[in-house]
């Protein structure tokens, strides 16, 4: 990444005006919250290989929303697998709050995973005849919490995403948007530094998507939750502090993005159309 890229990055990220009792306390040092450096990830051998990562370098600050881009094919899932530590690079050093995660054992990572790091599926992933609220719930299930906190916190994630009074629903009595919502409140309901999200809005139509956007801009401002997010459309990722895009298994650029003009104007086109 050059050093100009990171540095534009910094300063939007800078200006951002969040509350700060409902921050997170930022990186001792200033240092960064996600640092991969010389990340590779090789599937299969000999002629059948693939390089999947050949080399990234990456650096996320607290507070940043990323969006995440590339042709298909191009290593942006496997990235957000290896960051999500739901997979182990081939090489290279990933370090979560300056821990180093390269070198931690599988339930290490699993901990990690657990308690600070939330997920967003394009197909929302929701238990079905289950209803919002336990969806909701199942993360602090496994976390090992009592009943009445899981219920306080789950309505809490609920209430947060806009959707208080739907906690008896199940997924089938949802639209696709609201499910997207459960979704939303099950990945922030153990309160993660970082929410993953993969192609959130890739099974929406464009109202609900921008919906959605809307939704965790307002997390990302409000609660300063870090968001890396994977997305083909030009228009969801406008949202995003930083675009970074994947070319060939390594990143291809990284730039700030202003937000707000482009966000603004695919407003307008949309009242217009
Ligand atoms: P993207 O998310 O940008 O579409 P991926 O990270 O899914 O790209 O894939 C990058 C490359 O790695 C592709 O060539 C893909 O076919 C290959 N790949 C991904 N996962 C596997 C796997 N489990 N086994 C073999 N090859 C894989």
């Amino acid at each position: 990444m050059s050093a100009g890229a990171f540095a534009g990055a910094d300063a939007v990220t800078d200006s951002r005006a969040s509350p700060a009792s409902l921050a997170p306390a930022t990186s001792a040092g200033g240092q960064p919250l996600i640092r991969l450096r010389g990340i590779t990830r090789t599937y299969g051998e000999g002629q059948a290989m693939v390089q999947a990562l050949r080399g990234v370098d990456l650096d996320i600050r607290r507070g940043e929303f990323v969006a995440i881009m590339g042709p298909s094919g191009s290593g942006k899932s496997t990235c957000m697998n290896v960051l999500g530590c739901l997979d182990s690079p081939t090489r290279g050093e990933y370090f979560f709050d300056g821990v180093p995660v390269h070198g931690m054992s599988r339930d290490q990572r699993a901990l990690l995973r657990r308690s600070q790091l939330g997920f967003v599926f394009q197909g929302f992933n929701l238990l079905p005849r289950t209803t919002a609220l336990e969806n909701v719930e199942l993360p602090l299930l496994y976390r090992g919490e009592g009943a009445a906190r899981r219920h306080a916190l789950a309505r809490e994630a609920l209430a947060a995403v806009g959707l208080a009074g739907r906690e008896k629903h199940t997924p089938a009595e949802l639209s696709g948007g609201q499910q997207q919502r459960v979704a939303i409140a099950r990945a922030l309901v153990t309160s993660p530094a970082v929410l993953l999200a993969d192609e959130p809005t890739g099974n929406l139509d464009s109202q609900r998507g921008r919906e959605i956007m809307e939704l965790l801009t307002g997390l990302n401002d409000e609660r300063g939750i870090t968001i890396l997010m994977v997305t083909h459309e030009a228009d969801m990722a406008a949202h995003a502090h930083r675009i970074v895009r994947f070319v060939d298994g390594l990143i291809a650029s990284d730039e700030p993005n202003t937000r707000g003009a482009p966000v603004a104007a695919a407003h307008a086109a949309s009242r217009e159309a």
